[in-house]
């Protein structure tokens, strides 16, 4: 067999893999890829189980069932007062992993500039690789992970073509500000940038903030692709239920991409989706509530042993610094740990074109129960 394609330099097994890999073999609590251990609501599994009873075992159609269409347009109206045409402006996706993919796919001719956020989460990198565009990353540094809208601005260029945000922010936690946002929406429109916005946190948001969409910016709606996804926001990771909503153009054009990639997936899951979409503001309260609750639980535990705790404002992450307790690079302490102390977490450097910024600082999920994040501490005690 002849060597494989240029494009996969460089991305190897992805760290999620390696770490939930090594989490088994050593018999760890898993506190590094972002996955719930406890099921998204009941009514939504039951509904998902009687749409296989009922039959929906076959190819949806390519943009989504009509039901769920209607129901991520009547979402985006409910939470951020969003129009969007089911029809023309909604398209379902496998995860909002294949929805970045495709849009990536959709809009970067190669050699084009894709100016996206450090640390990035990694299916950033390789859809830019395989669009064959270049990957320009504009850090947000501890200790308080804002962005530099000045290094935003210094980073276009006349090849740059598309600003891949995310907020709120895996790895870490940062919901980005109103003045951030702005200023995001000022460059992209003075550059006619395409923007791709991954959402997918939009519900896991605390301390009584608001996810704020980039589409709801003036100018924004019409060059936006903005992309979410059932996992988190209904605990069910596996399901890869995801969507784009955006012009009929931008729609039409990441449609064009994704029905080559996969075409459809997930038939009896996308009715279960649309309706547990509509679920009560109580639900989306007691998920954001319950998470923020998990976070303290863990960011105190992890303050208690030392570690410089970065609280999270969003997501299923908190980032410590490593260095106070007298370790230096994160790749190597997460190599270290699972066999040292039964845990495992994932390095931000894997994160980073700019690794030095990352290098002392790990990631550790708290969406798993109370108890076992308590037993992770108690673990972590043999540090
Ligand atoms: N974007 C971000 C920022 C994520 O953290 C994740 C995954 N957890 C995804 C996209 C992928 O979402 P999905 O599982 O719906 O493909
Ligand atoms: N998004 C999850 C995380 O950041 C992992 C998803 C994956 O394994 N690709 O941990």
């Amino acid at each position: 067999m002849r060597e494989h394609a240029q494009r996969l330099s460089g991305l190897g097994t992805t760290i999620f893999a390696e770490m939930s890999a090594l989490a088994v073999a050593t018999d760890s609590v898993n506190l590094g890829q972002g996955f719930p251990d406890t099921d998204g609501p009941a009514s939504l599994l039951e509904d998902a189980i009687a749409a296989i009873q009922a039959g929906a075992n076959q190819y949806p159609p390519g943009r989504g069932i009509p039901a769920l269409r209607q129901a991520i347009a009547d979402h985006q109206q409910r939470f951020y007062g969003l129009t969007y045409d089911p029809d023309t402006e909604v398209l379902v996706t496998t995860g909002a992993t294949e929805a970045v993919a495709a849009a990536l796919l959709a809009y970067v001719e190669p050699g084009d500039e894709v100016i996206a956020l450090e640390p990035y989460y990694d299916s950033y990198a390789a859809g830019i690789a395989f669009a064959g565009g270049r990957r320009v990353p504009v850090t947000l540094r501890a200790p308080d992970f804002r962005l530099d809208l000045d290094e935003l601005r210094a980073a276009v260029t006349p090849r740059t073509k598309v600003l891949l945000i995310n907020s709120p922010h895996n790895p870490t936690g940062t919901v980005l500000t109103d003045d951030e946002l702005r200023g995001i929406s000022a460059v992209a429109i003075e550059h006619d940038l395409v923007v791709i916005t991954d959402e997918v946190y939009e519900h896991l948001v605390y301390d009584g903030r608001r996810h704020k969409p980039l589409a709801s910016y003036d100018g924004m709606a019409e060059r936006t692709i903005s992309i979410s996804s059932a996992g988190k926001t209904f605990s069910v990771t596996g399901w890869k239920i995801g969507w784009v909503t955006g012009t009929p153009a931008a729609v039409t054009a990441v449609m064009t991409a994704k029905q080559f990639l996969t075409f459809t997936s997930g038939a009896p899951f996308q009715p279960a989706v649309a309706k547990a979409l509509a679920l009560g503001n109580d639900y989306y309260d007691s998920l954001r509530l319950d998470l923020q609750s998990r976070r303290d639980l863990l960011c105190d535990g992890l303050e208690a042993l030392g570690f410089g705790v970065h609280r999270p404002q969003a997501t299923y992450f908190v980032t410590t610094d490593i260095r106070p307790l007298g370790h230096t690079d994160g790749v190597d302490f997460c190599r270290m740990l699972p066999e040292r102390t039964g845990v495992v977490a994932i390095p931000h450097q894997v994160f980073y074109d700019n690794t030095t910024f990352g290098r002392p600082l790990v990631r550790w999920a708290f969406c798993k129960q109370p108890h076992v994040l308590q037993e992770a501490l108690n673990r972590l005690t043999k540090l």
